[in-house]
């Protein structure tokens, strides 16, 4: 029986306690998993790993798989998530994290509301925010409440609805 070495950077993760299956996390909730196929045979065959990466382990989605899979041995594997770790990443939000790394719902200075748009510009609430692709952040200032694609959550704008003009 032989078990490949857990790859640098790499952390071994639960598929019934032996080392069948590897995780890297990456910062904004997205994580990359390489595992043996049928998930629960330690001496497995080295050309028959599978790689896919996904979205946070709590997403929304019922389907949170962002690329992948792809079949190889582990060097391909490494090769494959090299070249597609970025796929399904957020835009930089790291100005818009508290110390916990949780994301805001209004701004520190002036408590502006906080809006947070997808690629396709649908919009979430601070905490749905954080378990999906964001492509557009900035503040809503002004107009009707919208509600949070994934929650349902009402986000008001900063300063409510625009007033109609007679
Ligand atoms: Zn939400």
């Amino acid at each position: 029986m032989e078990c490949l070495r857990c790859p640098d950077g790499w952390a071994r993760t639960g598929t019934g306690g032996n080392c069948t299956a590897w995780q890297i996390i990456l910062a904004d909730g997205r994580y990359a998993l390489i595992t043996d196929g049928d998930c629960n045979v330690p001496e497995y065959d080295s050309k028959d790993l599978v790689i896919a990466l996904y979205r946070n382990p709590e997403a929304i989605e019922d389907s949170d798989e962002i690329a992948g899979p792809h079949y190889g041995n582990l060097a391909s594997c490494l090769a494959w998530f090299a070249a597609n770790r970025d796929k399904g990443a957020s835009i930089d939000l790291s100005a818009y994290r508290n110390a916990d790394g949780t994301l805001v719902q209004y701004s520190s200075f002036g408590s502006y509301t906080i809006l947070y748009c997808g690629p396709k510009g649908e919009c979430y609430c601070a905490k749905c925010a954080s378990k999906v692709q964001i492509a557009h952040v900035g503040t809503y200032d002004e107009g009707d409440p919208l509600e949070c694609e994934s929650c349902g959550a009402e986000i008001e704008s900063s300063y409510g609805p625009v007033e109609e003009k007679e």
